[in-house]
């Protein structure tokens, strides 16, 4: 295509209306004051987009027409398109949604476990994904291995919340085919406690919801798409949004020092984890070529900073690879660090992605590795679920996906993807 007929082609394309989504309340508040609608129509309006996580303006029957008329012709309602789910061995569910223009994009669901991140009063975590792909190229992850594509937009995060309470919702009011995808053909539940109360009129408050924690530990880097992973997280957290606690909510990055900084300064109390995975430099920039720029001594600055503004503590995970990062003294310097930053330390053996050649210790080694950090008094745990079934959530359905199905992801207008950073 000439770059005539190209600028051609992209000036026919109407310009992408705001999704609803990507609003607060202020926002709303102050279109509907342009509009000269009244304030108490903007929180009905909120009530169904979170509260029903209405999917159709003409369902939201409070609403006058004509207001409804000029939101449709103003905004986009968008809604994530369900592609396959699948439900491993320990109920953990994960979800492979088709967006808009294309991109495949996967939300894992995790049954309450304390030993992750939530509590023990915790229903459901669930796993969300922040880009198409990931630019940082980790040489154990699966989310990286297709490069970055493009970031998700606000809308996009938090509809991955709404979408799985939906599905969940429907596989509760119409028990049927269980494998068929359709979250309107869904089948029989097995989350029954949350799910049940799902369909039916949500109590204000959000004590109905499915999903009360969040960890943005899917596909990508959160922190190098921050302004639109923040104003999700504002909508996701909001009383008149998500209503998920910002302490409920786990970020987790490769270690992009200078936005650690940044999120240092909000006013949110949300969690953050560090994915370590190697001890020193050397070990690290093997694993994470993201250190050849964040070096330890600039990343750990950077976190120490965080701790002393936020007084929140880190959590840093370090995924055990057999030969690559389990030596001992590397479980010795990782206690030095965890002590220095009075960080908690969450161990995960490597899962499997089949482009990579590396394997989990032996259970024993593992138990060594845990043992040194136990020993220096380090609060640390192991994770000891087996493989495949949490940490597929970074990018391996996706991947098997599009392998399988020789899908070409569509890359807009504009030429190739570069890296965001
Ligand atoms: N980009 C962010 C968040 C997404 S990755 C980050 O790197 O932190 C979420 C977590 O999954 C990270 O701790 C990552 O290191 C881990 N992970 C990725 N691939 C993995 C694998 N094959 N086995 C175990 N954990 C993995
Ligand atoms: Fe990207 Fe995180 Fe995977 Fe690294 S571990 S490639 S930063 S998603």
């Amino acid at each position: 295509m000439t770059a005539d007929a190209k600028s051609s082609a992209v000036a026919k394309t109407p310009p992408r209306r705001p999704d609803i989504k990507s609003l607060t309340r202020d926002e709303l508040l102050a279109q509907f004051k342009v509009w000269e609608a009244p304030q108490y129509r903007v929180d009905q309006l909120l009530a169904w987009l979170y509260d029903r996580r209405a999917t159709g303006w003409e369902s939201m029957s409070n609403l006058p027409k004509p207001l409804r008329e000029l939101l449709a012709q103003t905004y986009g309602l968008g809604a994530l398109a369900l592609v396959t789910q699948q439900g491993a061995g320990d109920r953990t569910k994960k979800f492979l949604w088709r967006l808009e223009d294309g991109h495949l994009i996967e939300t894992v669901l995790i049954p309450a476990n304390p030993a992750l991140y939530g509590d023990p009063s915790d229903r459901h975590t669930l796993c969300v994904s922040t880009q198409v792909g990931c630019a940082y190229g980790c040489q154990f992850c699966a989310s990286g291995l297709q490069g970055w594509k493009r970031n998700l937009r606000p809308e996009e995060i938090v509809e991955q919340v709404l979408a799985v309470e939906r599905w969940q919702g429907s596989r509760t009011a119409a028990p049927a085919n269980e494998e068929s995808g359709d979250p309107r053909q869904a089948g029989s539940a097995d989350f029954p406690s949350a799910g049940s109360r799902i369909s039916n009129p949500p109590t204000p408050g959000g004590a109905d919801r499915l999903i009360d924690n969040l960890v943005i530990m899917g596909m990508g880097e959160p922190l190098a798409n921050y302004e639109a992973l923040m104003k999700a997280l504002r909508i996701l957290n909001a009383s008149w949004g998500g209503k998920i606690g910002a302490r409920k909510i786990t970020l987790s990055t490769s270690g992009l020092a200078p936005q650690i900084r940044r999120l240092a300064e909000e006013p949110e109390q949300f969690r953050l984890a560090l994915s370590l995975h190697g001890a020193n430099d050397w070990v690290r920039n093997r694993l994470m070529p993201v250190n050849r720029k964040y070096p330890l001594a600039e990343l750990m600055a950077a976190l120490e900073y965080y701790r002393e503004k936020k007084g929140r503590m880190i959590t840093l995970e370090f995924i055990l690879i057999a030969g690559v990062n389990d030596a001992l003294e590397q479980a010795r310097l990782l206690a030095v660090i965890a002590r220095k930053l009075h960080a908690r330390v969450n161990l995960i053996p490597y899962n499997q992605v089949e482009d990579f050649s590396w394997e989990r210790p032996t259970e024993a080694k593992q138990e060594a590795f845990l043992k040194v950090l136990l020993d220096r008094q380090v609060m640390a745990t192991l994770r000891r679920e087996k493989g495949g079934d949490i940490d597929a959530a970074c990018g391996q359905l996706r991947l098997k996906t599009e392998r399988a199905r020789k899908v070409t992801p569509h890359v807009s207008e504009g030429g190739t993807p570069r890296r965001p950073d």
